[in-house]
């Protein structure tokens, strides 16, 4: 694959050094966005091409970097759908909508979203590195008044300071990586100088779609603010290249405990062997699956939403057939908000007697007795 990356670099982007292709700005400088952009690197279906004439429904962003990697997958096909328009974008089916986590009615304040008692979720960024066509947020990223200003963020420091439940404030948007060192510094200071505030969780797509973001001094920043834990969004083990796994090394030596959030996306990566891939990959990497997510209900995603008896029976060919560090929680985040619930098949099958009766990970029927009183 690395070959097949190299040689694309040397097709398309002739000539640019190599110190540009490793700085994080060049990358998303030279993104591609227009139907010419892709025409030329990656060439565009009937339907893509279709796509784009009707405008697309969601923002459209590809960093050469990760261009390569579609150009250069074996499994290309998977990794284009999620960043090229498709013409099922305006498909929109029964329960669909533009906000299906409900996310405008729990903002506490602009950009602060209060849905569990002791954490809070905050869009520091509207921006991505790189736009994924399944985005649950779509009704935001990458579109006007999505930005951070100092006024909202002072009030959002407000909120945070008066909620002395809050432990964990999460850096979430868009992508917080989007911003500078300098930014992320001065937000993570102000959040830091806030006593109950325990853990700052960052959410992130830039280590896989822009490892290049994980510079020196983006690292020394994080590790100046910890306990603070990475979360990055992945969907494919094509993703898992050598720069990745570097940006993963240089987050880890500073400390950062990484976890991983994927998506179940019909197409990509809906096979019990590519997920077993992905998460194999990851904890070679030292992240931990900590959620595979059901594709939330958003408008025009459908294509992408795996049938949840699939779902379930994908996780049931993980646990207990490979290590449990590599398995993650099955999580749905029902329409209107209120919380993601995790769906697990029913090892607990019930009682018996004295004997609670669970099922093991052959699906075969144990009996395990209780020997305490009450
Ligand atoms: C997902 C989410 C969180 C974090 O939930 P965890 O289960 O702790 O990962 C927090 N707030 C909101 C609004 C969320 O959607």
């Amino acid at each position: 694959m690395q070959v097949a990356v190299d040689n694309f670099r040397r097709s398309y982007f002739p000539g640019v050094p190599d110190g540009d292709w490793r700085d994080w700005r060049w990358q998303l400088r030279n993104r591609l966005a227009a139907p010419e952009d892709f025409e030329r690197v990656l060439g565009l279906t009937d339907d893509e091409r279709e796509a784009f004439r009707r405008g697309p429904r969601l923002p459209v962003g590809v960093t050469p970097y990760y261009a390569a990697l579609v150009a250069g997958s074996g499994s290309r096909a998977a990794l284009r759908r999620t960043i090229l328009p498709s013409t099922a974008e305006w498909v929109i089916r029964t329960g669909e909508v533009e906000d299906p986590l409900g996310e405008r009615e729990h903002e506490a304040v602009p950009g602060l979203i209060h849905t569990y008692p002791d954490r809070v979720l905050v869009f520091v960024s509207g921006q991505c590195g790189t736009y994924c066509r399944y985005c649950t947020r779509g009704r935001m990223v990458g579109r006007p008044g999505s930005e951070l200003g100092s006024e909202r963020w002072a009030a959002i420091l407000e909120y945070i300071r008066e909620q002395s439940g809050v432990r964990e404030v999460i850096l979430s948007g868009g992508d917080p990586l989007v911003l500078s060192s300098g930014r992320l510094e001065r937000l993570l200071n102000d959040l830091r100088a806030i006593g109950h505030v325990e853990v700052i969780r960052v959410s992130t797509r830039m280590p896989v779609v822009l490892p290049q973001r994980v510079t020196d001094e983006l690292v020394e920043v994080l590790g100046r603010h910890q306990p603070l834990w990475l979360s990055l969004h992945c969907v494919h083990p094509d993703e898992l290249t050598v720069e990745v796994g570097q940006a993963c090394e240089r987050l880890v030596r500073a400390g950062i405990p990484l976890l991983a959030q994927m998506v179940l996306l019909a197409g990509v990566n809906d096979g019990a062997d590519i997920i077993k891939r992905l998460v194999h990959g990851l904890v070679k990497m030292r992240v931990h699956p900590y959620y595979l997510h059901q594709c939330d209900q958003m408008a025009g995603t459908g294509h992408f939403r795996t049938p949840l008896q699939r779902s379930v029976e994908i996780m049931g060919s993980l646990y207990g057939h490979t290590s449990g560090y590599c398995v993650p929680l099955l999580m749905i985040d029902p329409p209107g908000g209120g919380g993601k619930v995790p769906l697990a098949a029913d090892y607990l099958e019930g009682r018996e007697g004295e004997d609670w009766l669970v099922r093991d990970y052959l699906g075969r029927t144990r009996r395990y007795r209780e020997n305490v009183e009450g």
